[in-house]
């Protein structure tokens, strides 16, 4: 089949890898007829490359029909539409049965001491082959999979495998009161799918980027928008953000941006030296000193008011981040932070699609492409260029 490889840094290519099969009798194939390209992808494109191998088949984010189960799979049949969530879990361990689906006990990585497996995402997460491919083995075949209704096409209900569930937990995590006011830092998918959500539960939202046309897709739906650039002219972000709020700032503040973050020069530096490095010592010196550019977590916590919360959904994976802690305690900062317990959300989220596209799912995308062109997408996704914030491949 045709996969989406990892082949080095700035270099996927679309190959053929050998067909997946059942290994397990819990196991399903799918024939994959969407799949996601994510923010999360382009880390391992560049900061993430040392705990990559060339081959990889990357993605995490599909969606197909039922191909093959194995034998001791009762809930899923051939021909069933489903949507793939991103992180590998079991279903029935102890952290699954508290809805912590992103640390299954089951696929925890011991070795690297990271949480559960995910599809396509490196060694640090098991190296499970991913779904930017042509056909994925789906493992826990019985609890993973959610299946969903024939009909409406494949973009309503894509998302359900990381950005809806992912924007909704950040979003619960943020705990905005009623009648509150919100700072979503980013607007990439992520951001976007948040801002649309908080909007739609009554939250005043203010959304931040630099990329005019993203700011652009959140104003259209009701945010109001920060220009990351015009803000570094005057006093920055979090200045800019407290004039909108009596001086006093938001109640929560959503960070969906992460570790490659803009306007952070010196980790820049570090993390460009460490991607230049043997994987033999850059595996250990990103683990044990690496750092994260923290302009965007730095906003969040100059600009969120004392007392609020601060949602960090972008990803990080540094280990000596400095970090202000006197501001922090003074401020009694709320903090929470993780991967997406995907599955905890998803029937939820289901439920509100089936008739309606609240969130506007339908028009999410601003692109659907062939596999063959994943590498020219990771590129102008990376760069931002050509209007690009979510693309869809259709294998
Ligand atoms: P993205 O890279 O398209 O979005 C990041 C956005 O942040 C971009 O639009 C960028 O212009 C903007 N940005 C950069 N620096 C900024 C700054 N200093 N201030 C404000 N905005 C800034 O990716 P995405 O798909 O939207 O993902 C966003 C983050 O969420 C990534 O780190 C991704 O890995 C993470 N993520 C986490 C989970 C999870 O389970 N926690 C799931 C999916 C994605
Ligand atoms: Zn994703
Ligand atoms: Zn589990």
């Amino acid at each position: 089949m045709k996969a989406v490889t990892w082949q080095g840094i700035h270099d996927m290519r679309v190959i053929d890898v050998p067909d997946p099969r059942i290994e397990e009798p819990t196991d399903a194939v799918i024939k994959v007829t969407s799949t996601g390209l994510c923010g999360s992808d382009l880390h391992l494109y560049e900061a993430l490359a040392a705990f990559m191998e060339p081959g990889d088949v990357v993605g995490h984010e599909p969606m197909g029909i039922v191909q093959e189960v194995g034998s001791a799979v009762s809930n899923l049949e051939v021909g069933d539409r489903v949507v793939v969530p991103f992180n590998v879990c079991c279903g029935s361990c102890w952290t699954c049965g508290q809805k912590l689906y992103s640390q299954c006990e089951t696929t925890q990585n011991h070795e690297h001491g990271t949480g559960a497996s995910l599809f396509g995402y490196s060694k640090l997460y098991g190296q499970v082959p991913g779904g930017q491919a042509e056909y994925l083995r789906v493992p826990f075949a019985d609890f993973l999979p959610v299946k969903v209704p024939e009909g409406p096409s494949d973009d309503r209900f894509l998302f359900l495998s990381d950005v809806l569930p992912t924007a909704w937990q950040a979003l619960k995590y943020a705990a905005v009161p009623e009648g509150g006011t919100l700072l979503v830092l980013g607007a990439g998918p992520i951001g976007d799918m948040t801002a649309r959500m908080a909007l739609r539960e009554g939250h005043r939202v203010i959304s931040v980027d630099l990329v005019r046309e993203r700011l652009a897709r959140v104003q259209a739906r009701g945010a109001e928008v920060l220009d990351l650039d015009e803000a570094e002219k005057g006093d920055g972000v979090a200045a800019a953000v407290r004039d909108l709020t009596d001086g006093r700032g938001p109640d929560a503040v959503i960070e969906a941006v992460g570790m490659e973050a803009h306007g952070s020069p010196v980790a820049t530096t570090m993390q460009k030296m460490a991607t230049l490095l043997p994987d033999a010592l850059a595996e250990p010196l990103l683990k044990k000193a690496g750092v994260d550019r923290l302009a965007a977590l730095y906003t969040a916590i100059d600009a969120v008011r004392r007392g609020g919360t601060i949602s960090i959904v972008g990803v990080y994976g540094g280990a000596m981040d400095p970090l202000p802690m006197f501001q922090m305690f003074d401020k009694q900062v709320q903090l929470r932070m993780g991967q997406a317990n995907v599955r905890a959300w998803t029937d939820e989220l289901l439920g509100m699609l089936t008739d309606d596209d609240p969130f506007g799912v339908d028009s999410f995308a601003t692109h659907h492409l062939p596999l063959e062109e994943a590498p020219g997408a990771y590129e102008r996704f990376q760069k931002k260029e050509e209007g690009v914030v979510k693309v869809v491949f259709r294998p």
